[in-house]
């Protein structure tokens, strides 16, 4: 009887392992779901900033660093809009190009 009883023994613990390791099976499983799922969100964000247009932008002042709002805008051309700005602040006279997104890539000409 007690072959049997440590035999029983035996089989529930490689029970419980089997579970263990299908329960980490699990676990992995939904971890990686939640990646593709976060993956997934993150690609169909980025479809929708390529599809927005180049919106207007504030752009930082070349003679003293004050945010200045576009007083024109032009079509946007290769993903890029230009516009000219006049600083309020310090009178300056610029042109800047910028892309859309959420990090536009900003040049800065003072005319
Ligand atoms: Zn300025």
């Amino acid at each position: 009887m007690a072959e049997n009883g440590d035999d029983s023994r035996r089989k529930v613990t490689e029970l419980a392992d089997q579970l263990t390791s299908a329960r980490n099976a699990l676990d992995g499983t939904e971890r990686d779901m939640a990646k593709v799922r976060l993956a997934h969100g993150q690609h169909v964000q980025a479809a929708e900033q390529a599809r927005q247009p180049v919106k207007a932008l504030d752009v930082k002042c070349p003679g003293c660093g004050a945010l200045v709002s576009p007083q024109r805008t032009g079509a946007v051309v290769n993903g890029y809009r230009a516009g000219t700005f006049d600083c309020a602040a310090c009178d300056v006279t610029f042109e800047a190009r910028w892309s859309g997104g959420t990090d536009p890539v900003v040049t800065v000409r003072e005319i």
